[in-house]
């Protein structure tokens, strides 16, 4: 069993009626993007092969998921497990309506970009934890998760490049601090 699979394992041990459902094939997914595509005058285009969305308890996944390797996997449930574990904290109808109805209007939906933080703060964590501090520094990776938030991937949700920036930098200092803090602890322990 390889290291996804372990996790799944785990998932499902927490959320039983877990299930992975394939966008491409699934119509519900499809109606999303045509959807999308309207409210964001077509500046949303990725729906079907650039996300991976969750809705109840099924994670949609684009057909990246099948070329994913077992780690990029467990990074990438790991923020879904956020948004599983979201919806238990919050119950469906508070959740749903932070997360959806502020997308009318778009943009300035704070609600969605709280929620969406807190799970990439997860992937970073579990990016530093499984592939290096150095991969979760990438410049490309924090382009790629601040686009998220200013541009149209969710409907401008925080449009504000400089707070989303801070909240970064301030996550990247606790990663910092938290596996700095284990390396040295493991590299003194190594000592004799
Ligand atoms: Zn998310």
């Amino acid at each position: 069993m390889d290291l996804s699979e372990q996790f799944l394992v785990d998932l499902k041990r927490e959320f039983p009626k877990f299930r992975i459902v394939e966008k491409d094939a699934d119509l519900l997914s499809q109606c999303i993007d045509i959807a999308l595509k309207i409210v964001t005058l077509g500046q949303q285009r990725s729906y079907l092969d650039g996300y991976y969305t969750v809705l109840g308890d099924t994670l949609y996944v684009p057909p990246s998921w099948a070329h994913a390797s077992p780690i990029e996997r467990v990074i990438t449930l790991r923020h879904e497990r956020i948004h599983l574990r979201q919806r238990r904290r919050y119950g469906y109808p508070l959740m749903a309506f932070l997360y959806l109805v502020p997308f009318f209007p778009l943009g300035l939906a704070y609600g969605r970009a709280r929620l969406e933080w807190e799970a990439y703060r997860e992937t970073l964590a579990a990016t530093a934890e499984l592939l290096g501090l150095e991969a979760a520094r990438s410049a490309v990776l924090k382009r790629r998760i601040v686009g998220r938030f200013v541009g149209p991937d969710y409907g401008w949700m925080w449009p504000f490049p400089k707070q989303v920036g801070r909240w970064y930098d301030a996550a990247m200092v606790r990663l910092e601090r938290d596996f700095g803090g284990t390396a040295a602890n493991l590299a003194a322990g190594d000592a004799p």
